[in-house]
């Protein structure tokens, strides 16, 4: 078996799963099969093979990929991943996703992704360095302000982010920073964008368990990753009297029943690197987080975590998916079928980009907000995309699940611009 397609099946392939999800939402609004059409193909997928000079003298070359999905709604927007994991497929489904929560949050943004193949936490800080400077000479042309913005995503960050901008504005010889977002303060960044997308998660739970006639208040919290994502929505929770009991990466977990001290928790992970060791709780093992008896479960890791065999397991009454991807079809059926909720990921994490987007607007008219008004139309943004989609789903979807009822919602509303944009010749309806 090739290393693709050993990946590939490890990934329980995403894009098979997305593109039938996505037929199936287009059937079921009886949209025209030429808002498929569109659809099922990147507009552009490229591969590159990044050239890196390594620390003991030798050259490496990385794969990477860019994939720019749709851009019926503005320029390609989406993270920058770094992981030995990656396959040109996942990167695609990885990119649709993207269109999706643009289209559905309402922000002018078309779905864009890109990855490095690589174990980035084995390269020295001068080697990712390189690579992503090589990284974005490799692109050329095809990145830009209004052309395609990557952002972090797992194992990137703010300074990956600030190296691509420089990289890309010494290319263009001006400054040219909103090429990226999630940038330091310093080079163009906005106040609460690193916290967005676990801050995004946070306000959807909220309006979930209030849709869904749960108290909000005194709610238990597990938390599988423990990233960006998952330790900022972490923090969130606790500071609204949720306990968070349970949390795990990629080392294992811990659990407390009374909640863990998630300040200490951070302390600790910021120290040692992983959750595991923290004194304040029992440990548990990453399997054992999906099913304890909790009430919101925040999956914010990787893809295909929660499977056609532990989905029966889980306890909780909603799952808020703050990772891309992390449900299987198989498990959204159990899911269903045992009355959990699943927020979908194309709203639950689709803060992260509605605040990339708030930062390239500040960058294109040169003038920062200060943290409350971010939250404030952060807040705004994911209520009302939570409400519309709810609704959306409550209307049109009974019997079927909140997933269906947001691509269903998300696809409408670009068909409706393709339409307007010429691109549907013979109409949005079949
Ligand atoms: P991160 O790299 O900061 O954190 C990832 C966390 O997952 C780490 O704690 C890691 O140890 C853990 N992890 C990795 N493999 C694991 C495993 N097998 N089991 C348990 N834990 C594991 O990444 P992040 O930015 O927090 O992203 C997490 C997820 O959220 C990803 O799916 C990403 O695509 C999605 N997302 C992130 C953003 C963002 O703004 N950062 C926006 C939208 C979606």
């Amino acid at each position: 078996m090739s290393l693709e397609v050993e990946k590939e099946k490890k990934n329980d392939n995403i894009l098979v799963s997305t593109l039938s999800m996505m037929r199936q939402a287009i059937d079921f609004a009886n949209l025209s099969p030429d808002v498929y059409e569109h659809l099922k193909t990147p507009m552009r997928f490229v591969e590159v093979g990044i050239p890196v000079e390594m620390e003991d003298g030798s050259t490496k070359v990385f794969t990477g990929y860019r994939c720019q999905h749709n851009n019926v709604f503005g320029p390609y927007k989406g993270g920058l991943r770094y992981h030995p994991d990656v396959t040109s497929d996942s990167i695609k489904a990885l990119s649709m996703w993207m269109t999706l929560k643009c289209s559905l949050v309402g922000v002018p943004f078309g779905g864009g992704k890109g990855a490095i193949v690589c174990d980035s936490q084995r390269l020295t800080l001068k080697e990712r360095e390189r690579m992503t400077r090589s990284y974005v000479r490799s692109l050329g042309s095809i990145l830009g302000p209004e052309i395609d913005i990557p952002a972090p995503d797992i194992f990137t960050d703010a300074q990956v982010m600030a190296w691509i901008a420089d990289e890309y504005s010494n290319n263009m010889r001006e400054p040219s920073f909103g090429v990226v977002t999630g940038k330091p303060l310093a080079v163009g960044g906005c106040v609460g964008r690193n916290e967005a997308t676990g801050r995004g998660c946070f306000f959807v739970a909220r309006e979930a368990a209030q849709a869904y006639k749960i108290p909000f208040e005194n709610s238990r919290i597990a938390i599988q990753g423990f990233g960006n994502v998952g330790s900022n929505a972490a923090k969130l929770f606790a500071a609204e009297g949720c306990p968070v009991i349970a949390v795990s990466d990629i080392s294992g977990g811990v659990y407390k029943e009374e909640g863990l001290d998630i300040d200490k928790l951070i302390r600790h992970v910021n120290e040692t690197g992983f959750v595991k060791g923290f004194s304040g709780g029992e440990a548990i093992s990453n399997e054992n987080l999906l099913s304890v008896n909790c009430d919101i479960l925040l999956p914010a890791a990787l893809e295909n975590q929660i499977t056609g065999s532990n989905a029966h397991d889980i306890k909780a009454k909603i799952v808020v998916e703050a990772a891309n991807g992390p449900t299987t079809p198989e498990a959204d059926q159990i899911l269903k079928e045992n009355n959990i909720l699943v927020v979908p990921d194309i709203l639950a994490n689709s803060g992260g980009v509605t605040v990339s987007y708030f930062e390239w607007v500040q960058n294109n008219y040169g003038f920062s907000w200060d943290l409350s008004t971010v939250n404030k139309h952060l807040q705004d943004k994911m209520v009302e995309a939570f409400r519309n989609v709810y609704g959306y789903y409550c209307e049109n979807c009974i019997g079927s699940d909140m997933r269906t009822g947001a691509y269903m919602y998300s696809i409408m509303r670009l068909a409706e611009a393709m339409h307007y944009r010429g691109w549907l010749r013979n109409g949005i309806y079949a």
